[in-house]
């Protein structure tokens, strides 16, 4: 796996690599690539996760809110993809994270919201089509991770509207801000059926 880079600090030195492979544990008992100037990567990767998670901590500005706002709108596709390639237990960490720093979200995800999603999702719902609806709500945690606004799973057409109800379906739902959702349905309250 690592046969192309070179084995010792010296050899990357004078080959110009960035990384080498000594195949011998760090003293943290990592086996990793190392980069040239000798930093471990596998410790790299640990440092960096602390540091994010400690960032992640701290409120955040008006301004960086913005600039996350923005990343997401510019690079949606990439973060989808990155969420779906990540394993159960990273899923399940995000997931964590997310009901930790949206406690008012996590409220609302009552047993009632469960019941109002299980009686509208149709009994012929592929396995497929139940997986995408779980990414739905990936993707808003997703969301609502890089940018520091809460993002939400919105039913285009609503449950329980007045005229019509929407089902609990893929192509009913949309990712959109917690604060468009609000919009959403103080307008729908506000609209008089014509
Ligand atoms: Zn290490």
């Amino acid at each position: 796996m690592y046969n192309q880079y070179p084995t010792t600090r010296k050899e990357a030195q004078e080959t110009k690599a960035t990384h080498y492979f000594t195949g011998l544990p760090c003293k943290h008992g990592h086996i990793a690539l190392r980069k040239t100037k000798g930093t471990c990567m596998d410790c790299l990767k640990i440092e960096w996760e602390e540091t994010n998670a400690k960032r992640a901590l701290l409120p955040k500005s008006e301004a960086s809110k913005k600039a996350g706002k923005k990343y997401y709108e510019n690079n949606k596709e990439l973060i989808k993809s990155k969420a779906l390639g990540r394993s159960l237990e990273d899923r399940k960490r995000y997931r964590d994270k997310w009901a930790k720093d949206n406690p008012e979200l996590r409220k609302a995800n009552t047993k009632h919201r469960r019941t109002k999603h299980k009686q509208a999702t149709p009994k012929w719902l592929t396995q497929e089509q139940k997986t995408a609806i779980k990414q739905f709500y990936l993707d808003a945690m997703a969301a609502t991770r890089v940018t520091g606004t809460p993002y939400v799973v919105d039913h285009i057409i609503p449950l329980r509207g007045k005229l019509v109800s929407g089902l609990h379906v893929p192509w009913n739902l949309a990712v959109i801000t917690r604060e468009e959702n609000h919009i959403k349905a103080n307008k729908l309250i506000d609209t008089p059926p014509k």
